[in-house]
């Protein structure tokens, strides 16, 4: 059947469906389509079920330290099957209500099945060939399978497959020491797995500073947590009931023997089934898909969203992506992707807060900088807490005193991060935040004290003139 809209969304993930939203409610015909989940990977397969499992195993780790609160308690066990039935809850609500809100709404016409493009602005799913003059793509990723050898000989998890694990896993291999693997592999050592991380870069997490990195493998290592760095020709095989990992490791065992095996080694876009050559719509080699500053692809009428275009990663970048499709299309307001700045967490305990440069970046950059850190263990509120573990650390612009970026390592870290970003945001100077008055004890009012004490980059001492 051919049906005709004004404009088509592919995919239901973060942007898609508040763009429905927008677009319906300018009263134009919507067709939304999606092939699996409501919701994506979110909602199904990432933040929400992830960091409701975080929060198991937070209290996991907290029953296991209730002594050192003056709380006494028995031995304590985890029940997976528990576990799992409040992550399959928390995420059910948020996908029957993002599936409710669609197929609720007035102006749009929600159609389940694969997406695949006829021409530029003729899309197919199953038996019928929608047209609009607008089409936006937000098929979001999946888990890369790395080509190691063996992989076709053994089982394999992924973060999606992980979702269905209701069982304490003996000994977990996880391939990627990177946000993915990192949050997996806390969380089930926490329940109680053994658990080897596997990473063939030189550290954790390579893309933040090398303090941050060494600051987690420490927090990580500290909780029995064995990490294999510089893990080269990565081959997998079946033994018995085990899956045997082997690495040309620098130190350590050439193989590690597990009962399972996690790939967290890296996510690729959903654009190779969708027919995009039919459209004419063009790719970079690893399959993202090539957006302008307003998101704009190279065939007029056709954007793309989120994950898929290689700009963000994250839900909030995404659902970001549909603020700025939604504000150039509709509210005659030029916002850019490029007026957005990097901000994300890690949800291991205690998490990761980042915002802007790192300080790598900062040194490249060539500016004058200055740099306050501050430990954890000399901030009352992780103090009081017991949560000392981890630092704060702030880079400004010497020059502008503009803050370039930062990093907090520690208990509420993903939230004190705000208040430097806002800041940022706002393009006000570091000193605005020390006249603020923070609220006593917090994480955030350490913040104005950190940069009351600023000092230049250790390299750049002579050009700093402070
Ligand atoms: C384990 C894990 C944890 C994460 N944790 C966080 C976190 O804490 N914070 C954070 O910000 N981000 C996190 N992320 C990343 C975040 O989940 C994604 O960035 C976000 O979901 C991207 O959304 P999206 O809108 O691009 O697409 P997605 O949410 O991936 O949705 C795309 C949708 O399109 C559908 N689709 C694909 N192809 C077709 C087709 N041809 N036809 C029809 N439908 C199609 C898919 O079925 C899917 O429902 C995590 C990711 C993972 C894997």
């Amino acid at each position: 059947m051919k049906q005709s809209y004004d404009a088509i969304i592919i995919g239901t993930g973060q942007a898609g469906p508040p763009l429905a939203g927008r677009l319906a409610g300018a009263a134009m015909k919507v067709a939304i389509i999606e092939r699996k989940l409501f919701g994506g990977t979110c909602v199904n397969t990432g933040c929400i079920p992830t960091k409701t499992m975080v929060a198991s195993a937070y209290a996991a780790r907290m029953a296991r330290r209730a002594a050192e609160y003056g709380v006494n308690m028995g031995p304590v066990t985890v029940d997976m099957k528990r576990v799992k039935a409040r992550k399959d809850e928390i995420s059910g609500w948020s996908r029957s209500g993002v599936e409710k809100w669609l197929k609720g709404m007035q102006n749009c016409t929600v159609y389940e099945g694969q997406a695949r493009f006829e021409s530029a602005h003729e899309v197919r799913v199953g038996q019928d060939v929608l047209s609009a003059d607008r089409v936006f793509i937000n098929v979001g990723g999946r888990a890369i399978v790395p080509g190691m050898p063996g992989l076709d000989q053994v089982n394999f998890l992924t973060n999606s497959s992980m979702m269905a694990v209701d069982f304490l896993p003996r000994h977990l291999v996880i391939v990627g020491g990177s946000y993915i693997g990192l949050e997996f592999g806390q969380m089930f050592r926490r329940f109680g797995s053994e658990v080897t991380i596997v990473e063939m870069a030189p550290r954790l997490i390579h893309r933040e500073d090398e303090d941050v990195s060494a600051a987690i493998h420490d927090i990580l290592e500290a909780e029995g947590i064995r990490l294999r760095l510089n893990a080269k020709c990565i081959h997998v095989a079946k033994r018995d009931d085990s899956v045997v990992v082997g690495v040309d490791c620098t130190s350590g065992d050439p193989e590690i023997s597990g009962s399972h095996l996690l790939l967290a080694a890296g996510r690729r876009p959903n654009t190779d089934d969708l027919g995009l050559e039919k459209a004419g719509v063009i790719q970079d080699k690893r399959g993202y898909i090539l957006v302008d500053d307003e998101l704009r692809t190279n065939v007029p009428g056709i954007w793309a969203l989120g994950d898929c275009n290689g700009r963000g990663g994250f839900t909030h970048t995404s659902y970001n992506d549909f603020e700025i499709a939604a504000a150039n299309l509709l509210d005659n307001d030029t916002r850019r992707v490029s007026d957005r700045i990097t901000a994300y967490a890690l949800y291991i305990d205690p998490p990761l807060g980042r915002a802007g440069m790192t300080e790598a970046e900062v040194r490249n950059s060539g500016r004058r900088v200055l740099i306050g850190t501050r430990p954890m263990t000399r901030v009352g509120r992780a103090v009081e807490k017991g949560e000392t573990q981890g630092f704060m650390k702030i880079l400004v612009d010497a020059d502008s005193k503009h803050i370039l970026g930062a990093s907090i390592l520690g208990t509420s870290g993903d939230e004190a991060i705000h208040t430097i970003l806002d800041v940022m945001y706002a393009r006000a100077p570091y000193t605005v935040m020390q006249r603020a008055v923070h609220i006593h004890p917090t994480v955030s009012e350490l913040l104005p004290t950190v940069l009351g004490e600023l000092k230049p980059l250790a390299s750049q001492e002579g050009a700093v003139g402070t």
